[in-house]
């Protein structure tokens, strides 16, 4: 510890870093700043940085409001976007309380407490996100809608194309700030990209995603467009998802992998899915956690919305993907519903949790998809016992309401505060008149 503190204070000294972000997210998934100089850095790292949490969305009551940030200095990294100018440097941090116990509230600490738990058990929990995002040529619009920057499609190379220069662009910052990136591709919608994360264990993935976001949006503005995590922004084209793949390690052993057995998929994979399955509804607030998500899950486009597995079967909620031979330690699943505007920290520790609940209650998992599940009928489904996701924020809020699961993982002060917050976003929804409405009702009736 004491190592990477001096190496961060020597970095910051020879390389001229002028200031130093202090990054940490809110309970939604909003990244917040502070910049301090350097010479506060070794004092932030001992007595940490004092803020008023309750000016943070979901951070602390106002009755309680002071809380300290201290960076994690194995986060320390120069941001290439701000340049040779004023080089700046940033970690992200742990929030505390002035008595220097872990704030409950803090989403980073959630995640910390999940995996610990998991740890508890002998397992690391690994993370590997597909982010899916637009590129628009600006975030205001028209009465036409929001205007991507092509018409391209998926795997389409534009030469010379805006999404390509884009996605090499932000590539090559991410691996200046230490993130590797494994594939990167135009999606199906106009503008539609995807950036594939390289797995790492999920706090690093959830740091990842922070950064990421950030990266993506300041090379928009670089590159004079805007980038946008929407979960879907247009009705006609597939919405963006943050299809997350998910492995457990015993050591440096894939939990989930068994030599010979079915999908190569041992007891605890099969179990990890069958938790993942039974819970996903109660988390579907969090992994879901707008009321524009549900139109992304119930807009077609290849996101899911009917809870089920499948081997390689990309209409069901888990997909397992076909494992390169001798590649036993890729063994994973692939979770579907997850959106890029979900809060990772928080959605991590629920799909941990609801995993994990599988592989301690030794659930059974139910037999796969065979079919493509969007063409079954209702009736069928029933019968195969494929229930639907949930079909709006508001059944969400409810299904999370009564789950145990998620108000032990999230801690009660957290619970109620997404319960709150979600609530409210659905009663100004539903209030609203919609263009819907006005169209299809004014002058009929
Ligand atoms: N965009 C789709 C979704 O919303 C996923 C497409 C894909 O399979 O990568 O989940
Ligand atoms: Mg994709
Ligand atoms: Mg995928």
């Amino acid at each position: 510890m004491d190592k990477q503190r001096d190496f961060v204070l020597r970095t910051i000294e020879e390389r001229g870093v002028k200031f130093i972000r202090l990054w940490f997210t809110d309970v939604v998934g909003t990244l917040k700043s502070v910049a301090i100089a350097p010479a506060e850095v070794e004092g932030a790292f001992t007595e940490g940085i004092g803020f008023d949490g309750s000016a943070i969305e979901g951070l602390s009551r106002t009755y309680e409001s002071d809380l300290l940030a201290y960076p994690d200095p194995s986060t320390f990294q120069t941001l290439p976007w701000r340049g040779d100018i004023d080089p700046t440097g940033r970690m992200f941090c742990d929030i505390t309380t002035p008595d220097g116990e872990p704030a409950v509230s803090d989403p980073r600490n959630v995640l910390k407490r999940t995996l610990a738990r998991a740890a508890d058990r002998g397992f690391t929990f690994y993370t590997h996100p597909e982010i899916e995002f637009y590129l628009l040529k600006s975030s205001k619009y028209g009465p036409e809608g929001p205007q991507p920057v092509d018409s391209a499609g998926y795997f389409d190379n534009v030469p010379g194309g805006t999404a390509h220069d884009f996605r090499r662009r932000s590539v090559r910052m991410l691996e200046d700030l230490g993130i590797s990136v494994e594939f990167s591709h135009h999606e199906t919608g106009p503008g539609q990209n995807e950036i594939d994360l390289r797995y790492a264990d999920a706090l690093t993935t959830a740091d990842n995603i922070m950064t990421f976001r950030t990266v993506v949006k300041e090379v928009a503005i670089e590159q004079g467009v805007y980038a946008t995590f929407m979960p879907k922004p247009f009705s006609e084209f597939p919405g963006s998802g943050m299809h997350t793949h998910l492995s457990l390690f015993e050591g440096d052993q894939n939990a989930f992998y068994e030599p010979g057995a079915q999908y190569q998929l041992s007891k605890i994979g099969r179990q990890f899915i069958a938790g993942l399955l039974r819970h996903a509804g109660e988390i579907s607030a969090v992994t879901n956690q707008f009321v524009n998500s549900y139109k992304r899950l119930w807009g077609g486009g290849e996101a899911p919305s009917f809870v089920c597995w499948g081997h390689n079967n990309r209409s069901a909620l888990v997909r397992v993907p076909l494992y390169k031979p001798n590649k036993g330690q890729s063994a994973r699943v692939e979770y579907r519903a997850i959106d890029s505007a979900a809060n990772p920290y928080l959605a991590f520790s629920l799909l941990l949790a609801a995993g994990l609940k599988g592989v301690e209650e030794g659930y059974e998992l139910p037999p796969e998809a065979e079919d493509d599940v969007w063409m079954l009928s209702d009736r069928e489904r029933r019968a195969l016992g494929y229930s639907p996701l949930p079909a709006s924020l508001d059944h969400a809020i409810e299904e999370m309401e009564r789950s145990e699961l998620v108000a032990d993982t999230l801690g009660e002060q957290v619970f109620r505060y997404v319960l709150a917050n979600k609530r409210a976003e659905w009663q100004d929804y539903r209030s609203q008149v919609t263009p819907f409405e006005l169209t299809r009702n004014l002058e009929i009736l």
